[in-house]
């Protein structure tokens, strides 16, 4: 059996060493336009590539009946099984599991040698043009046509087309009857409709809360980080993930500067500090550079108290940072067109897994858990 795979990234891989674990007679080959196997994997996780989490489920996602009706046949243990079957030890900060080796170049380079080992053939810098879906299935590649018995694609979406994933194969997928949902930038920041570069690069613990329509749809306490034209930060991420699956809503996002603190208690500090250090009361619980934005922000918002804005600072005009600045891509190959292994309902012998369908988790190593969940769904059905 032949096997082709185009994309040899997180899904790309997972599913290479999967299936040639399982039968090692077959031939496969995988594809990648950029130059390195795992090239966006370097990236993960701030270097240390976030894996998967322990909390693995469906309400991370776009999708969690999909998701959840993966993981009732194949469970998280069993993913880490998997996982350490193939010698990938991991660690856990909190919830989220990396490799032991807290490094992503470590995890990559590691699964390439475990690929090779196995025999499989990678064609870097290849770029797949265009395929024809018949007894057999021709990849037509910058190297000429190459057949196959089974392909499976595995392209991711949008983001960071620096790094791989550009959508250089969407029209042909359209041009085969495939219908994609709309892709959006996901996991990325928020330019705001306020003016922020007066405290650009501040960070603050905070709580935010994303309304639309004056409806909540996202809490979460995090880290937030000012930048020149919005706000960004793993909180801020994972609000963009519901902007992104609802982009025609009416979004503002409200930041509590102390979550901790009643809004009492933040005007008696005020209070004391304004009366110890007329000058310079904010430096009793703000960095200085936030002052001035306070006070411009208070009279803009209406407030009547300067505690009343750090418990509510509220951005508006919300837009979502452009693809090369996005984690994931919110969208994609809708997931009507796939059966439970992955494989197209349109084409025999075709499949589709990872990022390149209509699947997004939020932060946490959920995205990655998903390009190995498909990766192990997809080598189990063939
Ligand atoms: C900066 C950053 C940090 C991230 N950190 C994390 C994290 O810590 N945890 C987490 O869970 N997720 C993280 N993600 C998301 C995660 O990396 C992706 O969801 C995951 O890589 C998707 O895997 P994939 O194999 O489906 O697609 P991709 O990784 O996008 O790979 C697709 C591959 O297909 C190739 N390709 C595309 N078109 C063609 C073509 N026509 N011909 C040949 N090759 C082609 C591309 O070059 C690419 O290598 C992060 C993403 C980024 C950008």
């Amino acid at each position: 059996m032949r096997i082709g795979i185009v994309g040899a990234s997180a899904s790309g891989i997972y599913t290479a060493i999967f299936l040639k674990r399982k039968h090692p007679d077959w031939k496969v080959d995988v594809f990648d336009h950029a130059d390195k196997v795992g090239k966006k994997l370097y990236a993960t996780g701030n270097g240390h590539c976030n894996l998967l989490n322990e909390n693995f489920s469906g309400r991370y996602f776009n999708c969690p009946e999909f998701i959840d009706g993966l993981l009732s046949k194949y469970p998280l243990p069993k993913l880490k099984e998997e996982l350490a079957n193939l010698g990938i030890a991991t660690l856990n900060k909190g919830d989220l599991i990396y490799p032991l080796s807290y490094s992503a170049s470590s995890f990559v380079s590691y699964l390439n040698g475990v690929a090779l080992s196995l025999g499989i053939s990678f064609h870097l810098g290849v770029e797949v043009k265009a395929y024809e879906a018949n007894k057999t299935i021709t990849l037509y590649t910058s190297e000429g046509p190459k057949a196959f018995d089974k392909v499976i694609f595995a392209v991711g979406g949008l983001s960071q087309p620096a790094l791989g994933s550009n959508g250089s194969l969407l029209n042909e997928f359209s041009n085969h009857g495939y219908a994609f949902k709309t892709a959006q930038p996901s996991l990325c920041p928020l330019k705001t409709k306020e003016k922020t570069k007066m405290i650009s690069g501040v960070r603050h613990e905070a709580k935010i809360t994303l309304l639309d329509n004056k409806k909540i749809v996202y809490e979460e306490v995090g880290e937030i980080l000012f930048k020149d034209d919005g706000v960004s930060g793993i909180a801020v991420f994972n609000a963009s993930a519901f902007i992104a699956r609802n982009p025609s809503g009416h979004y503002e996002l409200e930041v509590d500067l102390f979550p901790n603190l009643e809004i009492d208690k933040l005007a008696k500090y005020l209070d004391c500090a304004k009366k110890n250090s007329p000058a310079s009361e904010f430096g009793a619980v703000l960095e200085e550079k936030f002052a001035k934005y306070l006070v411009f922000a208070m009279k803009m918002q209406g407030d009547k108290s300067l505690e009343a804005t750090l418990k509510r600072l509220v951005f508006h005009g919300l837009e979502l940072y452009p693809f090369a600045s996005s984690q994931v891509t919110s969208g994609g190959l809708d997931l009507m067109q796939i059966d439970a292994g992955f494989a197209s309902k349109k084409e025999n012998n075709v499949s589709f897994i990872g990022e390149m369908l209509d699947v997004d988790g939020l932060c946490g190593g959920f995205n990655l858990g998903f390009a190995l969940l498909s990766a192990y769904a997809c080598s189990e059905s063939l």
